[in-house]
């Protein structure tokens, strides 16, 4: 199987990382983020089934509209790099409390993420909630009204 280069081999199935060790991933990729215009950078990790992880920080743009944020990141990289069966996704930011996903990123979510998808929202302060996506989004447009 090709693999890019620098890559780990995927873990075997089923490993699920704690929380704390999902939110210090998504805390190391917000170290990245290019977030010169609202100074809030954001950190996101996606976990995958099989055990691959794809992380992802905001990247903002003078142009506002054109602005990504962390969770749409490591999604679309994990998408493009074939992954899709996600378990959890944790997102932190420097922020009063656990911080949420946004609307947008809450639509991105459920159409690539199962309902019960764990989706752990945290701050740099130590305090940390899970939501499943389900929870997140309820009566979300998908694919059944199309
Ligand atoms: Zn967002």
């Amino acid at each position: 199987m090709w693999r890019a280069p620098g890559k780990r081999a995927p873990a075997k199935r089923g490993i699920v990382r704690s929380n704390e060790e999902l939110i210090e991933l998504a805390r190391q990729a917000r170290e990245f983020a290019h977030a010169p215009y609202s100074k809030f950078p954001v950190g996101a990790v996606v976990e995958c089934r099989d055990g691959r992880i794809f992380t992802g920080c905001n990247v903002e743009n003078s142009s506002f509209g054109l602005t990504i944020c962390a969770e749409r990141v490591a999604l679309t990289k994990a998408v493009s790099e074939g992954a899709r069966d996600f378990i959890k996704l944790a997102v932190i930011a420097d922020a009063h409390a656990p911080v949420p996903p946004c609307g947008a990123c809450r639509q991105v979510i459920s159409e690539l993420c199962a309902p019960e998808t764990e989706i752990v929202m945290a701050n740099l302060h130590g305090q940390a909630e899970s939501r499943k996506v389900s929870e997140l989004l309820p009566a979300a447009f998908d694919q059944s009204f199309l």
